[in-house]
């Protein structure tokens, strides 16, 4: 036993544990991070439904689902942070100061969350295989527009996202610092970003289901074939009428970070995969206007109050390599 694992075991898992499974034979764990932004509280709704599904069809024959929330304090106020943003904080340093303050004495109350988070995922590294563990950090975004996933550059990781028809960003992953998904890949973990769509949007929640059940199937935790066919076929169906437009692998170009003071507004319309053209006004703040370096798709154009990027642009991986 950890013995991290004190005082707190009961009441900080059974608050941050959404809930987990444990199918008949022996297989991967898949982890199902949720919640990092308290805004983003779908992915959890979504997380519940799978695990839900899951049990009612004695779905998962192989492995193991565990489902976390990550920010619940965060959660409970539907902010995005309270103090500082949960997702920016994970540099080794800072979570090695996490882990040797004693809680009350932590500056913010997301490094107390990341202390309460890292209980659970300590047990999991502990007790699990890294390279038969899978970890999907699940967000959703403040724009209109697609889903999408934000995977490594692990080929065998890009294979495996390419079972669930949704388009994948490479890079943006590297340029965001401080990322748990970036920490936990450094360490070594199979681990992939899912955006599934606008925090408020009915369709997001039927995204983040039908990613995670393609994801489950594509790792063999579901029977491929043999569960459920119709219903599997279905989520494929919705994943693709979504998706089939859009390019399959793009890559990271042009990121805008928003400083202290800058009074950043993201120009009314835009949404993710929107082809954009080099000089085209996207955004102002109280420089002036803010313009679009080069071509290509924006990507996450900011829509909310917290948050530090303003926007991405990425461009479709063939045309990088051919030009
Ligand atoms: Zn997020």
């Amino acid at each position: 036993m950890n013995p991290m694992i004190t005082e707190h075991k009961t009441d900080v898992a059974s608050n941050r544990t959404i809930g987990s499974l444990k199918g008949q034979q022996e297989g991967p764990l898949v982890v199902l991070l949720t919640g990092m932004h308290g805004n983003e509280y779908i992915g959890v709704q979504a997380v519940e439904e799978v695990l839900g599904i899951l049990k009612e069809t004695d779905g998962l024959a192989r492995g193991e689902v565990l489902a976390i929330r990550a920010n619940l304090t965060a959660l409970k106020h539907k902010v995005r942070y309270i103090d500082e943003d949960m997702n920016r904080i994970w540099f080794p340093s800072i979570i090695k100061k996490i882990r040797s303050t004693p809680e009350e004495s932590l500056s913010s109350t997301e490094r107390v969350e990341v202390k309460g988070l890292l209980r659970i995922l300590d047990q999991v590294e502990i007790q699990h295989d890294s390279s038969a563990t899978i970890m999907v950090d699940i967000h959703t975004f403040s724009a209109e527009g697609s889903m999408f996933t934000l995977p490594d550059q692990d080929p065998g990781q890009i294979d495996l996202l390419s079972e669930i028809y949704a388009p994948m960003v490479l890079g943006i992953g590297r340029s965001l610092h401080g990322t748990a998904l970036k920490y936990y890949q450094k360490r070594g973990l199979f681990s992939f970003g899912l955006e599934g769509g606008q925090h408020e949007n009915s369709m997001t929640k039927q995204n983040i289901i039908a990613s995670v059940m393609l994801l489950l199937r594509a790792v063999g935790c579901i029977d491929s074939g043999e569960y459920r066919p119709d219903m599997m076929e279905d989520f494929q169906k919705h994943l693709k009428s979504q998706t089939h437009h859009l390019p399959v692998r793009t890559e990271l170009v042009y990121q805008h970070l928003i400083e202290e003071g800058d009074q950043f507004k993201m120009r009314p319309g835009y949404k993710n995969f929107q082809p954009v053209k080099e000089g085209q006004w996207l955004a102002s703040d109280r420089n002036g206007r803010i313009v679009a370096q080069c071509d290509g798709y924006v990507l996450m154009p900011l829509y909310q109050r917290q948050g530090r990027e303003g926007f991405f642009i990425i461009k479709e991986q063939d045309d990088m390599q051919s030009s």
